[in-house]
């Protein structure tokens, strides 16, 4: 099981300056090894090994290369060769993908540290600081939130430079699967340990117990974000106003993605908490190649990113996680199959067919459920949440705000 722990950097001003030396002299390696393979016949493009042949001969003639580590060195020519791969997987989803362009300053962030060339010094920092030292770069502060765990590896570590200026140390760890919580046996699985999740039109989360949990609330800093891209489109492009403008921006967008990201690794780690399998709605690329407005796609890439986390958390806590086909799930009767035509402004789900009655999104999040039961191979689950629904002639959802499932679900992330 692979996982990674990122720590926010505190180098010298001194450090900070060779960090970005070799941060520039990779990014010019990284163009290099790009201009050499777009440079070899198409039917003799050189492989990641091949290329990492050609490094000692390229220090030779370009001394600036032999100031870096060669794992590090290593890793570069293995993010171009990493790139091009993601490169071709997209193509054959049907994204119209051009080439892999050159690196420019703003845009090459980070350089890896692979296998070697790196230590952790977890007393030498007070508090909650530890140091981390890059070979040929030196020793680099960090703020140590949580420790990496004894039967953990440290397979590589990463510094990265934010579009705000902060610096950033991630190291990617590994456990062995034995270290792990097993996943409970598929037959333990019934309606009062699982759950299906449901993404309301209103980005809520509805689950099948009958729960809604609120969205983040971003309209604040979204607001923030139009202003200061307001003030930015007033100054002269390139200017020093311009400049410092810019990184404004920059920071209230990476302030906007850690909200995200933080509130879905809480939301998540509720979640694997909570219930021993969760069924979730399965997007298709397709979906997202319709591109029917920059919203859409916002909330699409959002909840992609949230199946991710939720993946690698339940790998983590012991908890199946299924995609379901959601195809009709809102159409469908959860308690009879039957399929009535619901325009989306009718929020409540009212069966012709049996009388079942509850809110569009429970429908939906039941059904849910049941596809992930029958994705198993298991059977209609004993007493599904549609009876207890009915039993008790629930029709509201109880309300999860947001913070209380953050407070409930407070591991840390
Ligand atoms: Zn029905």
């Amino acid at each position: 099981m692979e996982y990674s722990h990122r720590y926010h950097a505190y180098p010298t001003q001194e450090v900070a300056e060779r960090l970005e030396h070799h941060l520039d002299v990779h990014r010019q390696l990284y163009n290099h090894v790009r201009w050499d393979y777009e440079n070899s016949p198409e039917d003799d493009r050189p492989s990641e090994y091949d290329q990492n042949n050609k490094l000692p001969e390229w220090k030779q003639r370009w001394p600036v290369f032999g100031e870096l580590h060669s794992k590090a060195a290593q890793a570069t020519v293995a993010r171009f060769h990493h790139n091009l791969t993601v490169l071709s997987e997209l193509k054959e989803k049907g994204y119209s993908v051009g080439r892999l362009k050159r690196q420019a300053p703003a845009e090459y962030r980070s350089v890896t540290y692979n296998q070697s060339g790196f230590d952790l010094d977890e007393k030498r920092g007070h508090d909650k600081y530890a140091y981390v030292r890059f070979s040929k770069i030196g020793w680099v502060k960090i703020r140590y939130s949580r420790s990496i765990p004894d039967h953990a590896t440290i397979k590589e570590v990463t510094f990265k430079k934010e579009t705000t200026g902060e610096w950033f140390v991630s190291f990617g760890l590994e456990t062995e699967d034995a270290d792990l919580p097993e996943k409970p046996d598929v037959d333990s699985l019934d309606a009062s340990n699982s759950v299906g999740i449901d993404l309301g039109i209103l980005n809520y989360i509805h689950t099948s117990d009958g729960k809604t949990v609120d969205w983040l609330d971003l309209e604040d800093d979204y607001e923030c974000l139009r202003r200061e891209q307001r003030k930015l489109s007033r100054k002269d492009h390139g200017s020093r106003n311009y400049e410092k403008q810019r990184q404004k921006v920059a920071k209230v967008k990476y302030r906007i993605r850690r909200k995200v990201l933080d509130y879905q690794h809480k939301l998540t780690t509720w979640l694997v908490n909570e219930y021993d399998a969760v069924f979730v709605e399965d997007l298709d690329v397709k979906r997202m190649l319709q591109g029917d407005g920059n919203a859409r796609n916002k909330q699409d890439a959002a909840w992609r990113q949230f199946i991710q986390i939720l993946e690698y958390k339940a790998n983590l806590y012991g908890t199946h996680v299924v995609q379901v086909e959601t195809k009709g799930t809102t159409k469908e009767c959860a308690r009879c199959d039957v399929a009535t035509l619901k325009p989306i402004w009718v929020r409540e789900h009212s069966c012709p067919s049996c009388g079942f009655e509850t809110d569009r999104d429970a429908n939906a999040a039941m059904n849910i459920l049941q596809r992930g039961f029958a994705e198993l191979g298991l059977g209609w689950p004993e007493d599904t949440p549609v009876e207890t629904v009915t039993a008790t002639d629930t029709t509201q959802f109880e309300f999860v705000s947001a913070r209380h499932v953050i407070e409930t679900g407070s591991l840390p992330s």
